[in-house]
């Protein structure tokens, strides 16, 4: 297990105002190699439970296990976060410096790395992430997508073994959004990396393997995408949509048409649509 969430209690303190507790009693694992969604609606704790796993946040109650090592405890901080990458919604808060490939480098020189190895470190993240032709560019004339990359190669470049991104997506155009997609599923499928995807985009939690839906602080439900998005009621309740091709199947079934269960991309949609009026 690479993270492990036992019991997680998180209170702010609002001063005078009193406390409000964010996250109540939260469990939750995650498998190395794994690709995590996490939905909810706003406010719901999403944020405050992604800052918990590189130990930017300690809980009030409870234990976060990050490879083993207890986020409380101070002297696991650094490691835990050279081990997980944490990408946000804004990339232009995220570019630090004035060429692509310094901005990449950042984190590495960090690390103290010989700049042999920085070099290298940044040319194959470049290369991961599909912004190796932009190297010599200035980060602000990149697109919105091309900066969550280099926001995203500027953690790879520490290798880390997991991301954590809390909503990257929300500011991009859709053009940008799937490219990203597409950029965090093969860093999970060729690398490894263990990708925990905080959106409220239900296209692209239907991409992970596990979907773990967040309601006031606690796990309302988890699972697989496909058994997660069947729970239309609890979902509506909650004031979340479903992915547009689940809801469009969802709807004819409501009209009475047999559709088979689990369709939740338009791939999906498009193949039982080809299977059921074959042309001839
Ligand atoms: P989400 O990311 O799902 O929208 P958050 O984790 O940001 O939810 O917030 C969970 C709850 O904690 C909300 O009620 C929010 O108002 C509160 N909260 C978030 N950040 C702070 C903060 N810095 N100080 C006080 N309360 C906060
Ligand atoms: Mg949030």
């Amino acid at each position: 297990m690479f993270i492990e969430v036992k019991d997680l209690t998180y209170t702010y303190n609002h001063g005078k105002s009193g406390e409000h507790m964010a996250l109540s009693g939260v469990n939750l694992n995650v498998k190395a190699g794994e690709f995590i969604a996490v939905v909810g609606p706003n406010g719901s704790g999403k944020s405050t439970l992604a800052r918990h796993f590189n130990a930017m946040l300690k809980p009030s109650a409870g234990h976060v296990i990050v490879g083993g090592m207890d986020t409380a405890a101070p002297e696991n901080v650094w490691e835990i976060r050279r081990r997980v990458g944490m990408v946000f919604q804004n990339p232009d808060n995220q570019i630090v410096s004035s060429l692509v490939e310094e901005d990449a480098a950042f984190g590495a020189e960090n690390l103290g790395l010989p700049s042999e190895e920085v070099q290298k470190r940044v040319e194959e993240t470049l290369r991961l992430t599909g912004l190796s032709q932009y190297a010599r560019h200035a980060p602000h004339l990149l697109s919105g997508g091309q900066k969550q990359k280099l926001a995203i190669a500027g953690v790879l470049v520490m290798r880390p073994s997991c991301l954590v991104l809390d909503e990257p997506s929300s500011m991009l155009d859709p053009v940008g959004r799937a490219e990203l997609m597409k950029t965090l599923i093969s860093l999970n499928r060729a690398m490894k990396v263990t990708v925990v995807l905080v959106t409220h985009f239900m296209e692209e939690a239907v991409l992970a393997d596990r979907v773990v839906i967040l309601s006031d602080g606690r796990v309302a439900l988890s699972g697989p995408p496909a058994s997660v998005f069947a729970e239309v009621e609890l979902l509506e309740g909650l004031g979340l949509k479903l992915p547009a091709a689940a809801e469009i199947a969802h709807n004819l079934r409501k009209r009475g048409f047999s559709l088979p269960a689990g369709i939740l991309t338009i791939d999906d949609m498009v193949s039982y649509l080809k299977n059921s009026f074959s042309p001839g």
